[in-house]
């Protein structure tokens, strides 16, 4: 079974919790629904979650929502207003989202009519509930971006669609909203054995620096993200630049794009711009499939940075501790649940707090060992796939037990 393959990193008591759980699952049909098979956290995430439900023999399926250029226009305007940005749609905009809505639920309804739980992930995706009216399961909207601050034009269009689903799930309290049903927190996770972070023989991670002409004698930071203002990459530069006064530091900037995301051309761009041709900015396009080649990155550089001004999780901050390297982060959203002041990495509102940070790590060894130690020990406690798949057993359970009713019942 592929969830025994766990047990050298989760222990043997954590998997026989899980399948204790999932006994009274067996056989549910479990639906999850997002905007892209691949690049950026939720297919991440996905990718594993699926086939491990399934191995505790839950009926688990994932769709993806089909979309033109104008719709995934549109759906980054929400992601991008949800995170703040005093963005408007246009009303020709919002009957477009509306239209492709519809024609995604023709397709998909008599699967999510069925289903026991439908999970829907994120905005894109989130008015299928709409046109599912004979639904017999219960339907949960995963919100996983930071929505802690919504502009709320935006958020007034989208609430009535959430206050629809029987409850919400979101990554952190802070990002919890005024809605009239449950709300979850559940906290994302890695899989410790998925190619992205598995262990890797040190000579695949001086040949993936070699056919990036890296440097290993010289210290290398590296930051992995789609190319997105929220990701800060142009401040991941300016704060390079700061350390490259005193020190010669290599900078990496590895993101591919995600079909559900039309802003990568532009932000890639301006990011090249500024980088003008520095040899030792090294900005690298991956493909979608590039799991292994970002786990070298990660683990041949000597600081993981993930230096965003909105995020709402930050599953590359858990790659970088999980593969023992402190981590300099934005002091926002999810960052701030895996990066521990002094202890895992340091949180940062600036580039020249991120470029101090820096210097300071790369002129103490034992300190980045040290807290790459812990970081690792503190994925392990709270941020691996088995906590997460038993939040999510816990909280399907809770629904079909009917507890979460009698809760809100008072
Ligand atoms: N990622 C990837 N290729 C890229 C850029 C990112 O595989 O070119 C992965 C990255 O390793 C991480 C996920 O996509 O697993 C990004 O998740 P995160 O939560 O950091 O950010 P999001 O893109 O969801 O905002």
């Amino acid at each position: 079974m592929k969830l025994d393959a766990y047990k050298k990193v989760t222990g043997i008591v954590t998997l026989r919790m899980l399948r204790q759980l999932a006994k009274h699952l067996k056989g549910a049909k479990v639906v999850h629904v997002n905007s892209t098979r691949q690049g950026g956290g939720v297919a991440e995430i996905l990718s594993w979650l699926i086939p491990l439900k399934r191995d505790l023999g839950i009926d688990a399926s994932w769709e993806v929502i089909e979309g033109d250029e104008p719709f995934f226009a549109l759906t980054k305007i929400f992601h991008n207003a949800l995170q703040g940005n005093p963005i408007d749609a246009s009303p020709a905009a919002l009957r477009a989202y509306e239209e492709t809505s519809e024609s995604n639920a023709a397709r998909l309804r008599p699967l999510l009519e069925e289903a026991d739980f439908v999970f829907i992930h994120d905005p894109q995706p989130a008015r299928l509930i709409l046109h599912c009216p004979n639904r017999k399961g219960r339907w949960f909207w995963r919100c996983h971006i930071d929505a802690s601050r919504p502009h709320r034009p935006i958020w007034k269009y989208l609430a009535p669609v959430v206050q629809r689903y029987d409850a919400s799930v979101f990554s952190m309290v802070q990002f919890a909203q005024p809605v009239n049903h449950p709300q979850f927190l559940i906290a994302p996770s890695i899989d410790p054995l998925s190619e992205k972070n598995c262990d890797l023989p040190q000579e695949e991670i001086g040949l993936a620096l070699e056919s990036f002409s890296l440097d290993p004698a010289r210290p290398i930071l590296t930051q992995i993200s789609r190319f997105d203002r929220f990701k800060d990459p142009l401040g991941v530069i300016a704060a390079y630049r700061l350390v490259k006064q005193f020190m010669p530091v290599q900078l990496v900037l590895a993101g591919g794009g995600a079909s559900d995301d039309p802003e990568g051309e532009a932000v890639l761009s301006e990011v090249r711009q500024s980088a003008a041709n520095d040899p030792d900015i090294h900005i690298l396009l991956l493909p979608g499939d590039a799991h292994r080649t970002i786990n070298a990155l990660q683990r041949g550089s000597d600081i993981v940075i993930q230096k965003s001004l909105k995020e709402g999780f930050g599953l590359t901050v858990t790659e970088g501790l999980w593969k023992g390297k402190p981590v300099i982060g934005g002091d926002v959203g999810g960052i701030k649940l895996q990066v521990i002041p002094h202890h895992t990495g340091y949180l940062v509102h600036t580039p020249e707090g991120a470029a101090h940070w820096i210097r300071y790590l790369l002129q103490h060894r034992p300190l980045r060992e040290a807290m790459g130690r812990k970081g690792r020990e503190f994925v392990r406690e709270n941020f691996l796939l088995s906590r997460h798949l038993r939040e999510y057993l816990t909280l399907m359970m809770g629904f079909k037990l009917g507890m979460t009713d009698r809760l809100m019942a008072g």
